[in-house]
């Protein structure tokens, strides 16, 4: 298994939630010597340096700025998200008077079936009482193991369920943790998880996720199938990008943002003033005037990085008449005449020159004209910072599943193409 795969799996398997994605995110940087520094605080930045800041939890910033970096300098950047479709757990979460089931409501746009039979577990972050009312401690959580399922309807109790079932979203996916239990059981196991009780907890955002490990499938494993390919494909391949890339002028940037799956207007979101602010920050904070950090977002470019739809192989209808790619074929770029993905012929060049240039396999994509696909980043990205800016990713089967499939060559293609645009 190539070095890229390998760190791949790794950070599927931890990126239990947005949360834990960026802390995630934030560790690889730390361990490359990148340095923390906060939103709300004044920042001392030196050339030849990197940094990471964190925002709300959920959404990261880093950025590393050249050694020999003069004004003037090309700024790059690539994006992802770091959320996905998943169920959340409601406020006052348990069900009274029957199995240890839970109330939870759907986040973004799964598949839903893909979640019913399998083992689940919980994870996201918790806020805890503290001496201080505007600091409350906030603590990631992760029970690891899984801790409940939401069963399927017996054939017997449905006979027309091969025939497609409608899955009610308020009653057909409410996990089930055990036989009857006591009041307030989860909210107990919740704090014995936490080492505090029950009624220092606050409040919380927690998801459901699926426990699969990735998996290498097919006869010469050249596929993974995993939870969360969409968009921890994207992420990781945007720290490698930015971790190993060898640029010495300019600043490389990468913006892993939440809520993608729910719109991105959110304050962590894509779709929301952080990254703008961020940007005018670090410009001011180099000693750069307003006028100067203008000209950086003129002169700019923004990759953004999501997955793509692979052709399915047993609906090949399903895709575009002429533009349509395969597993491991490379990277998708991304394209739509109706600005869906930020299609901007000058910067496709730019990114086909350089895969070019370094022998990175890619294709274009574009959805059928009757079958729209989801929205991306870049467009909402660069509305807020007008730069030239490419959608691209790894095309993917199952896109929105529990469990997703897709090409081993595709990433190894991404993340070579992440370095060499902050090379
Ligand atoms: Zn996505």
């Amino acid at each position: 298994m190539n070095q890229d795969i390998k760190t791949l799996c790794k950070m599927l398997e931890k990126s239990v939630s947005p949360f834990h994605a960026v802390e995630a995110a934030a560790e690889q940087l730390k361990k490359s010597g990148y340095e923390e520094i906060f939103l709300d605080k004044e920042w001392k930045l030196q050339n030849g340096k990197g940094y990471y800041l964190k925002a709300y939890g959920s959404t990261l910033i880093g950025f590393t700025i050249g050694e020999e970096r003069r004004k003037g300098d090309m700024l790059r950047m690539e994006a992802a998200h770091t959320d996905w479709p998943c169920l959340k757990i409601k406020p006052l979460p348990e069900k009274p008077g029957s199995y240890a089931l839970l109330n939870v409501e759907v986040y973004g746009g799964p598949v839903l079936n893909t979640w019913l039979d399998r083992p689940l577990s919980v994870a996201g972050r918790v806020a805890v009482r503290s001496k201080k009312v505007f600091e409350p401690e906030v603590r990631l959580v992760d029970f690891k193991r899984p801790v409940c399922v939401i069963p399927n309807l017996a054939i017997h109790m449905n006979r027309k369920v091969n025939e497609g079932v409608e899955l009610n979203r308020q009653v057909d996916m409410l996990p089930l943790f055990g036989g009857k239990q006591d009041d307030n059981w989860f909210m107990k196991a919740l704090a014995k998880e936490l080492s505090v009780k029950p009624e220092d907890i606050l409040d919380y955002e927690l998801n459901l996720y699926n426990t699969d490990k990735a998996e290498p499938a097919g006869l010469e494993e050249d596929m993974l199938c995993a939870p969360r390919i969409d968009n921890i494909t994207s992420v990781q391949a945007c720290v490698t990008g930015l971790i190993d890339g060898k640029r010495k002028d300019g600043i490389n940037l990468i913006a892993l943002f939440d809520n993608e799956e729910v719109g991105s207007k959110t304050k962590q979101g894509g779709d929301s003033s952080l990254l703008t602010l961020v940007l005018e920050k670090l410009y001011l904070s180099l000693g750069e005037s307003r006028e100067e950090y203008l000209n950086a977002v003129a002169g700019g470019m923004l990759l953004s990085v999501d997955v793509a739809h692979a052709i399915h192989p047993n609906h090949p209808e399903k895709c575009d008449i002429t533009n349509q790619i395969y597993l491991n074929e490379g990277v998708a770029l991304k394209q739509s005449g109706t600005q869906r993905y930020a299609t901007d012929c000058e910067a496709v060049a730019i990114v086909e020159q350089l895969c070019r240039k370094n022998k990175i396999s890619y294709k274009k994509f574009a959805n059928r004209s009757d079958i729209p696909g989801g929205s991306t980043l870049g467009s909402l990205a660069s509305s807020h910072l007008p730069m030239k800016t490419v959608d691209m990713g790894v095309p993917i089967l199952a896109m929105h599943s529990a469990r997703e499939t897709m090409g081993v060559k595709d990433q190894e293609n991404l993340c070579r193409l992440m370095r060499a645009f902050f090379s």
